[in-house]
């Protein structure tokens, strides 16, 4: 056995030379707050699910912890104390350069790539780089009627473009976490075209209301929000290699392990899934990535492994002012244990009786906590506690897979995006 969680054990009853390695392939759907990263074995096309692991980023905290940071040096620089000469301002940052929640992202990803390839005969890696295919989209032609009915790629690319351009909120009211209709901007029956230049996104209710009303009626008591769809139509998505920034910083450093990097597209991954009747979650649009023909199965249950951090160097909490309000202990391990590791406790009589596996908190009395697959248990004594793997960052538990829809499904409406019919 190497390894407790993710499970992992060596075969020691073959060599490499009287084997077949048949090798897996990984699919990943970067997010920003969970990336999917499915191991899959494929053959000619068809693709069988293998292991199934959910990443959960720490940005936020970062991001939390840095804006703390630095409002605490602005105080400390607006206080009334000893003139400092300002710092000469040579402070330029490297090309690449994405702001540290965001390298996070791309970091973990990275390294989890390299131990599932440590562990496993990966043979090469399918990643989502960018939400929609510009190439697809260059050509500017227009969406034609059965494509957002039926759903083929280039409607797919389309709507994942659109969501983009419209920043995932109806262009009229700003709603946004609802149902978003395909809209034209000049209605159809009034002449208007198919082309992207001339849709947006609308929820169901301005959808509705605006029907076959010319935009300039529709809007004539919000001359604001007419000038600005009107300039926002004609605008091409500009900036669509920066919003999907962190998907390209996450393909350069994979290309950069050596294996081999197979790209596609968001649009294609729902398309894809649309194909199969697979329901959305992070491992599935991980194993649906790029091009394939069918999915034959995957894994009942997902490994979600969440970024916890290291803990901290600072050995005193301070209060608001910045002045120390308590000690903590100087060394992070007692009894033989850290906060992180994972451990076993079998406590054999009293209110805790039973046992209990996860992710433990330390304390210096002897007493733990211990947070499990079921809530957290207090008040553990270290004498029942067995380690089963040391802190190494991330907490571990697991949670079923999402549940499919029918089948065989008719076509699909889209991934929270419908044909409007104006
Ligand atoms: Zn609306």
């Amino acid at each position: 056995m190497v390894r407790h969680t993710p499970f992992v054990i060596r075969l020691k009853d073959r060599t490499v030379a009287g084997s077949t390695m048949q090798g897996v392939e990984l699919g990943i759907d970067p997010g920003s707050k969970h990336t999917g990263i499915a191991a899959f074995s494929e053959r000619g096309g068809s693709r069988i699910g293998l292991y199934a692991l959910q990443l959960d980023h720490r940005g936020g905290q970062i991001r939390d912890k840095l804006a703390s940071r630095a409002a605490l040096r602005r105080g400390r620089r607006s206080r009334n104390l000893r003139y400092r000469a300002p710092r000469f301002n040579n402070r330029t940052r490297p090309q690449g350069w994405i702001a540290p929640s965001l390298r996070h992202r791309v970091d973990g990803t990275v390294s989890w790539v390299s131990r599932l390839s440590r562990w496993a005969p990966v043979t090469a890696v399918h990643v989502e780089r960018v939400a929609f295919d510009t190439h697809l989209l260059s050509a500017g032609r227009p969406l034609e009627g059965v494509e957002y009915r039926y759903g083929t790629l280039h409607g797919y690319e389309v709507r994942e473009y659109l969501l983009a351009k419209w920043g995932r909120a109806c262009a009229y009211c700003g709603a946004s976490g609802v149902p978003l209709n395909l809209d034209h901007i000049h209605p159809r029956s009034r002449g208007g075209s198919n082309r992207i230049s001339n849709l947006c996104v609308a929820c169901v209710g301005c959808n509705q209301a605006k029907n076959a009303t010319p935009i300039e009626e529709f809007l004539t008591d919000r001359p604001v929000v007419l000038v600005k769809i009107l300039q926002q139509s004609k605008a091409p998505l500009r900036d669509a290699a920066a919003v999907n920034a962190t998907r390209w910083a996450l393909w350069r450093a994979l290309t950069a392990t050596g294996l081999p990097v197979a790209t596609a597209s968001g649009g294609r991954t729902k398309w894809n899934r649309s194909r199969t009747g697979a329901a959305k979650s992070h491992t599935l649009d991980a194993l649906h990535v790029g091009a394939l023909d069918h999915v034959t199965g995957w894994p009942s249950m997902v490994l979600v492994i969440a970024a916890t951090g290291r803990g901290t160097y600072a050995r005193t909490r301070a209060d608001r002012y910045g002045f120390p309000r308590l000690a903590l202990p100087r060394t992070k391990q007692h009894h033989g244990f850290q906060t992180g590791d994972l451990v076993r406790a079998v406590v054999p009589t009293g209110k805790k009786a039973g046992v209990h596996t996860g992710r433990v908190a330390v304390r210096s009395t002897g007493n733990f906590n211990i947070r499990t697959r079921h809530g957290s248990v207090r008040g553990i004594s270290h004498r029942h506690v067995r380690l089963l793997q040391r802190a190494d960052g991330y907490g571990y538990t697991t949670h079923p897979e999402a549940r499919n829809r029918a089948a065989f499904p008719p076509p699909p409406e889209g991934g929270g995006i419908h044909a409007g019919g104006n």
